[in-house]
Parts: C-alpha cells; structure tokens; sequence
C-alpha cells in the first residue's frame, strides 16, 4: 500500500561492463543480463540506481508476490 512500491520498477539490462550485485556483491559479468533499480520520478532518475543480479531480481519479485497474496482472499 505503499506509494514507493508503485514508483520502483527494474529494468533489465544486458551489462556492458562488469558489475556487483547491490545485495549478494555477486560478479555480473560483462554480456550478463542484471536488473537495474529504477524510480518512476524525475528528480530521482538516475539517482541511487542498484543493480541485482537474476537471482536477487527473482527472489525480491517472489516475495512481492507473496506480500499480494496475503491480502488476497
Ligand atoms: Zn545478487
């Protein structure tokens, strides 16, 4: 129900250069696809922008849908 949630989004990215993931500091090799944190906001565009690996992006999205489901029916 928060209104961060709704402004976050991530942004898949094929890495041209190397890469550590902002939560596991995994190495994410140049030509590797990463997630890129993204806010739908023009004055924070840009700004404070992490990249997570595939395994960190699925894990955060699996429990995202796990919060949804508990105000499900
Ligand atoms: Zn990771």
């Amino acid at each position: 129900m928060s209104e961060h949630d709704d402004l976050t989004f991530y942004r898949q990215i094929k890495a041209r250069t190397e890469h550590n993931c902002a939560k596991c500091a995994q190495l994410i090799k140049a030509g590797d696809l990463y997630y890129a944190e993204d806010i739908k906001d023009r004055f924070l565009h840009s700004l404070h922008r992490k990249k997570f690996c595939r395994q960190c992006y699925q894990a955060m999205e699996q429990k995202k849908g796990e919060l949804n489901n508990a105000f499900g029916p």
